[in-house]
């Protein structure tokens, strides 16, 4: 594990808790789709003492004095951005996945107008329109969904846009497996006017790595977070062509935030610096090699796949059709063997989200720890064999004992941060 000496000096009970998720993360498999493990530059890079400025504005127009070295960070940081994903223009500023996607509905839409935005239980997220979020407040979202092969009808999808006639048409996702047709969603958006934007949040790293079509070629916005598949710190990017940069802009700041996180800043343009590497090629690559060896195993084990399969970093496994499990006692399950999942809800799912009916299972993090196919087709033969096993079966606790050791023998084979 990792020094904390001052920290641990300075402050036990934090310390203490820092020190159980480090060895969590080292002695677990983190299978959660929309997370990974950060290099240990960007783990450094967010110790700095970049945290202490405030640099509000943008390279050479700060509001603050004192920004010769933030102005050289934030720089970087959008040079890179713009190289890695071909953009006109990139906002490197937002504090976050949902901060990036207020600030582009901030600066494109007048309250009351309408976004079409796919609905979450078919894949998209909360901020594409959920009720419960503030936009949907504020503007009027119009949600599409998936069909029952698991692709978008996209006749229908313009037989809506027809009739709905979005200011923006929105397309991304996070609990989605299959590609969309870019340039069809965008020929679609064109013919009623609508200004186009993909949220590749969780596909951003294997967009990078170029084992997945560029967005950036066809919408007019595009959204991500840094975190996820791009293996960066916590935090949200903007990329738009450079008709909207003013516009986008101002609405991050001073639109809906105050002074940038510099040091989150300089630790995106650390991660896209690595991501501009070539072996990030072949880590993006090999994502979705591991992808599709763990729904091959999973199919074997009985698993019901959502969406017809993947073609990208993560699975859906309707685990009530598929093993006769709630999503929660999915989840439960695999905790107990020291696989972290989440819960998730399926397409127009009849129970709640805070037990639905699936589960989602991704294989970012596991692909950074260098796994690949061999230790992907075991852990997925560990997962099924959990899955499968009958809650009344005698050897079901002497089960438990194994498979957790041989997860944990695993994970001991492939150290982080060493
Ligand atoms: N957009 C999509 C597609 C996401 O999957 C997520 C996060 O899961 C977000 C936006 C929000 O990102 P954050 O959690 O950083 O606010």
């Amino acid at each position: 594990l990792m020094k904390h000496a001052v920290l641990q000096a300075e402050d036990a009970a934090v310390y203490a808790a820092v020190m159980g998720e480090e060895k969590r993360q080292e002695e677990g498999l983190e299978m959660i789709a929309s997370e990974n493990y950060v290099s240990k530059a960007v783990l450094e890079t967010l110790g700095t003492v970049l945290t202490n400025k405030y640099s509000e504005g943008y390279p050479g127009r700060r509001y603050y004095g004192g920004q010769e070295f933030t102005d050289a960070i934030e720089t970087l940081a959008i040079t890179r951005a713009k190289k890695l994903f071909g953009a006109e223009h990139a906002n490197v500023q937002p504090h976050s996945g949902a901060q990036a996607n207020l600030a582009v509905y901030a600066a494109l839409l007048q309250p009351g107008d309408t976004v079409l935005g796919m609905d979450l239980s078919h894949g998209g997220h909360l901020t594409h329109g959920h009720p419960v979020t503030l936009p949907a407040k504020v503007y009027r979202f119009v949600r599409y969904g998936t069909e029952a092969d698991g692709g978008i009808d996209y006749d229908r999808l313009e037989a809506l846009t027809v009739q709905e006639k979005p200011k923006l048409l929105l397309a991304g996702f996070s609990s989605y497996t299959r590609q969309i047709d870019y340039a069809r969603f965008v020929a679609i958006g064109k013919k009623v006017g609508a200004i186009t934007m993909m949220d590749m949040a969780h596909i951003a790293g294997l967009v990078a790595g170029k084992a997945l079509p560029n967005p950036v070629e066809y919408f007019d916005v595009v959204t991500a977070t840094t975190h996820k598949t791009l293996r960066g710190p916590r935090g949200g990017l903007i990329l738009c062509r450079q008709a909207f940069a003013a516009a986008i802009d101002k609405a991050v700041f001073p639109g809906t935030q105050g002074g940038p996180h510099m040091h989150v800043v300089a630790a995106k343009a650390v991660a896209f610096g690595e991501a501009l590497r070539a072996d990030f090629k072949k880590y993006a690559k090999q994502t979705l090699k591991n992808a599709k060896v763990l729904e091959i195993e999973l199919v074997k084990s009985g698993a019901r796949m959502l969406f017809g399969g993947t073609e990208n970093h993560m699975v859906l496994v309707d685990t009530v059709a598929s093993y006769g499990l709630s999503g929660k006692e999915a989840e439960t399950r695999l905790e107990s063997i020291g696989i972290t999942v989440n819960k998730n809800v399926i397409p127009d799912d009849t129970r709640g989200p805070l037990d639905p009916s699936g589960i989602r299972i991704g294989v970012p993090a596991i692909t950074t720890r260098g796994m690949k196919e061999k230790e992907t087709r075991l852990i997925a033969r560990a997962i099924g064999r959990m899955l499968q096993i009958s809650a009344d079966d005698e050897g079901y606790g002497r089960l438990v004992t194994v498979l957790r050791k041989e997860i944990r023998q695993l994970c001991r084979q492939f150290p982080l941060y060493r």
